[in-house]
Order: C-alpha cells, then structure tokens, then sequence
C-alpha cells in the first residue's frame, strides 16, 4: 500500500482499534495512576490520551513522539539533553522563549552558545565544529528566515552534533525535518497544531526509538506532562490541520503580495509559503495605529490558529533587538482572504 497522503493520516492516525462498538475518537482518561502491572503506572510516564496524541504526531512528522504541556516545556526537555558543558547552535533570532532560556542556560555555565544567520549555510557548518546540539528553527520566528535544511543537517551530523529543528511556523503540512535527517523535530502544539488557540502543548519527535526514551525520559523528570483534556483537544484541532495550512497558506500568499504594493508598508518578509508573514511599517506609532484599527484581526501574541492575529513583536522586552522595533508578526487565519485584506487596507489608511 502507499504511504497515505499527510491529510488523511491528519483524519486517521491515533484512534483507537477498529472493533465493534469502538468509539472512533480517543477517550479522555483523567488518572494520574493506573492499576500496576501494566505499561502505564503513571501519567507523567504515560497515559492513554497522551499516547493518543503522540501516535498522531509521530504519524504526522514519521518518528516517535513525546508529548509536554508547552512548546517551552518541550524545548527545555531538548535542552537537558546536552551534555553539561556541551555547546548549542542557535539562530541569531529564534523564538523568544527558547533564546532567553539558552541565554540563561549559558550564563548559568550550563551550556556552551554560539548564534548564527539560519539562511547562511556555510556560517552554521563553521559553528557546528565542536557542537553537541544544531538548534535550527525555520521558517524563523519573526523575521521568517529560512534554513537550507538538508545542507544544515548534513554538516552539522558532519561535526558530531545532534540536530532539532522547531518546525513550528511550518507544520508537517509543509516541512517534515525527519526525512531531512534531524535527529529531533520540536512543536508547540499550541499553534498550528492544535489550531484553535485554547490550549498549551508541546511535542518533540524523535527519528530513533532510542532517543525518543531519553526525551521522555526528560518529561518523567523535569515533570511538563500536558492534562489528558489537552491532548483530547490538541488531537480534534489536528483532525483539520492540512485544510487550515492550505487555506492560510493561500491567503497569506495573497496578502503577501498585496502588501508590498501598499505605500505604507516598507517591507515585506515572506518565504513564499507558510501561513506566517511579518511586515515593517514606517515606525512604532504606525504599528499602533494598525493594532488598534484592525476589526477582523485581532491584536494578540500568538500564532497557528482558526483566527488572524497581529503583534509587533518588540512590545516584548525580551525580543532580540535585531527584530526592528516597526516590525508586526501577522499570522493568517482562515477566515476569507478578502475580509482579512478589507480590514489590513482600513486599518492601514493614511
Ligand atoms: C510559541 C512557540 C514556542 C513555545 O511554545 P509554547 O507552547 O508557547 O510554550 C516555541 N517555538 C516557536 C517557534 C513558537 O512559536
């Protein structure tokens, strides 16, 4: 048989055995134990709902996946995996969390940090030499830099290093990392994941079973197990996934290119795919003046969901200052692409 096209194993992977009277969707379990004797003994090991979620994720991306209740309770179960003293790869601008939490863990002595431009191939092989861990993220959360992926990973299994990509902005709609050769593919299942921004999730998918028990290994012990009602919720919003990337994909490519035609708008910064655009207004009054005009939008941090939101991302103290200060994150919804451009060129208006 051939392999199922990613939106049919979106609908079909995770469920439960097909038996008589069976319930075609995954049964919420809330126990923190179960009965000893069996696989499960307790839910920050293992519990059926999460295991649910993890089936479906590790379908999607094509490996063994542990799931966490946060994208940040994810990456730092990556992170406890370098060696004390070992050194990361990270990109010059990642998702804030994840460079504020490497930053800390660098000036505690924890870990080596070296930075670099992702879209520069031959700087990431340079600072690979000596490297434990390749920490790529692509597109890149905001400035939307793309990673030349099977270059990247090749060299840095090259130098030694492990590598993960955070392949949130992406989804495996659009990117799978482990048929790249990463080792480890991270998500926060918060956002285009789950898609309905009414939940935190996380999920790291490893290529080798192996692993894969050291990532869980990290979630028994560092303890960011996400609740069974998560992962029920996570699993429904997954359900739809390639229909919600397809249809934000093709209003972002729309929006994209309406955008930098409008005088107000100075630059526009897309890969050509994705459902994520950032764009750079004149100044911070102008970005203000859009996040309170804006009807259909909605200003709010975040991303991935059934809605459209928009942020200047600097309004966070903790953003890198390479981000310009006029730059505003747009993630598109699916809502229809004509409301959503109605409502960017009022709220744009001189
Ligand atoms: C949001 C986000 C995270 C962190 O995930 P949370 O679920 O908010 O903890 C990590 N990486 C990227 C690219 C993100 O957008």
């Amino acid at each position: 048989m051939s392999v199922p096209d990613l939106s049919t194993i979106a609908v079909h992977a995770g469920r439960p055995e097909r038996s008589p009277d069976a319930p075609l969707n995954a049964p919420i379990v809330p126990a923190s134990s179960f009965v000893a004797g069996g696989p499960m003994e307790y839910a920050r090991d293992a519990a059926p709902t999460t295991e649910a979620l993890e089936a479906l994720i590790g379908a999607l991306e094509g490996g063994h996946a542990t799931c966490f209740a946060s994208g940040m309770a994810a990456a730092n179960a990556v992170m406890d995996l370098v060696p004390p003293g070992g050194t990361v790869v990270a990109p010059n601008e990642a998702y804030t969390g994840v460079a504020v939490r490497l930053r800390e863990l660098r000036d505690a002595g924890r870990i080596g940090l070296r930075t670099v431009d992702v879209a520069d191939a031959a700087a990431i092989a340079r600072a690979c030499d000596g490297a434990a861990l390749l920490w790529l993220e692509s597109p890149t959360n905001p400035l939307m830099d793309v990673a030349d992926l099977p270059r990247a990973i090749a060299d840095a299994h090259a130098s030694g290093a492990r590598v993960v990509v955070d392949s949130t902005f992406a989804t495996p709609v659009l990117q799978r990392p482990l048929s790249d050769g990463a080792d480890l593919v991270l998500h926060s299942v918060t956002k285009a994941l789950a898609g309905h921004s009414d939940l935190l999730g996380g999920a790291v998918v490893a290529a080798d079973p192996v692993l894969a028990e050291e990532v869980r290994g990290r979630r028994v012990f560092l303890g960011g197990a996400p609740s069974a009602f998560d992962c029920y919720l996570a699993m429904r919003g997954i359900r739809t996934l390639a229909l919600r990337v397809e249809r934000a994909q093709a209003s972002a490519q729309v929006l994209a290119a309406r955008l930098a035609a409008h005088p107000a708008v100075q630059r526009v910064r897309y890969p050509g795919w994705g459902t994520m655009l950032a764009i750079e207004l004149a100044d911070v009054a102008a970005c203000d003046a859009l996040a309170s005009r804006v009807r259909t939008w909605t200003h709010a941090t975040s991303l991935g969901g059934v809605e459209s939101l928009l942020e200047r991302r600097r309004r966070w103290a903790k953003e890198a200052p390479s981000v310009p200060e006029a730059l505003m994150r747009l993630s598109v919804g699916i809502e229809h692409v004509e409301d959503l451009w109605r409502d960017l060129e009022q709220a744009l208006a001189p």
